[in-house]
């Protein structure tokens, strides 16, 4: 998606993927299929480009590093760094005062007793590495729950958070460019099916105020990681009198929440990390029209073409094969009330 929106620029994009079936193949005939540990292909790869970017927040941090030592890296190492460690990610949101679930790191099953000692149950145990879509985390419900799921769950250490009764959960994304401009797209009000997010809404149903504070949080961040790029924010709402946001996640790249952008926005999410990376100046993030995002996740993609109607916009991402889980790609319903 980034490679499209780039091209619409003008600009070429090189692909560096260990998978020899990335979809962004489709899109450029310029690849490097090698590990992300393979010095002499990140070397190279350098050479070839300006300015590089990245669309998983799994790529090593050593990778990072080297590639941020041959070219600018946008974003940089560090917010790759941070965002890929939930205990390193919980201490810098709460150094910067944006408000996170209680948590406390977990080294040792006495520690995770002592924990929840502290923090109450439920709570939600997860890994501080590789987590995604409800992926290595495990709801502890009763005392008896701890042991089995200290060892379930590696790598250790183990992070455990306290159980957010949210109402809602929304995101934002936020895009901060070369020059330090920031511009943020409408919160999204997301639902997941199975952890794995299945729409996001667009307006999110939430006072105004509180997406005038979600957007200020988004922008707190963006500017506390001196980043360049597009980062997703993810909050719980807390219902009540006066509704209150807490972060549960960040990520370092365009974001599944933001896919609705492409449909209803001047400049979506793609263009706009593509323009905060080339240093060119942000685009405008207005939304033009309400919107409903709807991954199509598994065997859901058989649907297309049937389901499409004027209002429906898809994008499917070309993976080779359908398993279930696997998102393959997604559509924009435009929702437009004086049609109804
Ligand atoms: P995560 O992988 O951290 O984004 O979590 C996936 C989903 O699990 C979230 O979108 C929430 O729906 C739920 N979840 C995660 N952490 C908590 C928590 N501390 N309290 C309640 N629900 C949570």
């Amino acid at each position: 998606m980034l490679a499209l929106a780039g091209a619409k620029l003008g600009l070429k994009s090189h692909i560096y993927c260990p998978d020899p079936n990335s979809p962004a193949f489709d899109v450029t005939p310029l690849k490097t299929v090698a590990a992300y540990d393979d010095e002499a292909a990140l070397r190279a790869f350098a050479e070839s480009v300006d300015v590089i970017t990245y669309e998983f927040e799994n790529v090593p941090a050593a990778t990072a590093e080297i590639l941020a030592g041959l070219k600018p890296l946008r974003p940089g190492a560090n917010a790759l760094a941070i965002s890929q460690d939930r205990l390193a990610e919980k201490s810098f949101l709460a150094s910067k005062n944006v408000p996170v679930a209680p948590y406390r790191a977990v080294h040792s099953l006495d520690e995770l007793k002592a924990a929840i000692g502290e923090l109450g149950l439920p709570a939600v145990l997860k890994t501080t590495r590789l987590g995604y879509d409800g992926k290595g985390q495990r709801v502890l419900r009763a005392p008896e729950d701890a042991e089995a799921a200290f060892a379930e769950l590696a790598p250790h250490p183990l992070v455990l958070e306290g159980f957010v009764d949210f109402e809602k959960e929304i995101s934002v994304v936020v895009a901060r460019g070369a020059d330090g401009t920031v511009r943020a797209f409408d919160p999204a009000e997301n639902v997941h099916r199975h952890h794995i997010l299945h729409t996001s809404t667009v307006p999110a149903v939430i006072a105004p105020g509180v997406a005038k504070h979600a957007a200020m949080l988004a922008k707190v961040i963006v500017v506390a990681l001196d980043y360049v790029g597009v980062l997703g924010v993810e909050f719980f709402v807390i219902g009540g009198e006066r509704p209150t946001l807490m972060v549960n996640e960040i990520a370092p790249r365009v974001h599944n929440s933001g896919h609705w952008t492409e449909a209803v926005c001047l400049t979506d999410q793609f263009e706009q990390h593509m323009r905060a990376v080339a240093g060119w100046p942000l685009g405008d993030p207005t939304r033009y029209a309400d919107v409903v995002m709807q991954n199509l996740i598994g065997d859901e993609v058989d649907m297309i073409p049937n389901g499409l109607d004027g209002q429906t916009q898809p994008h499917l991402y070309g993976k080779a094969e359908a398993r279930p889980g696997r998102k393959m790609g997604h559509i924009n319903r435009i929702i437009r009330p004086e049609l109804l």
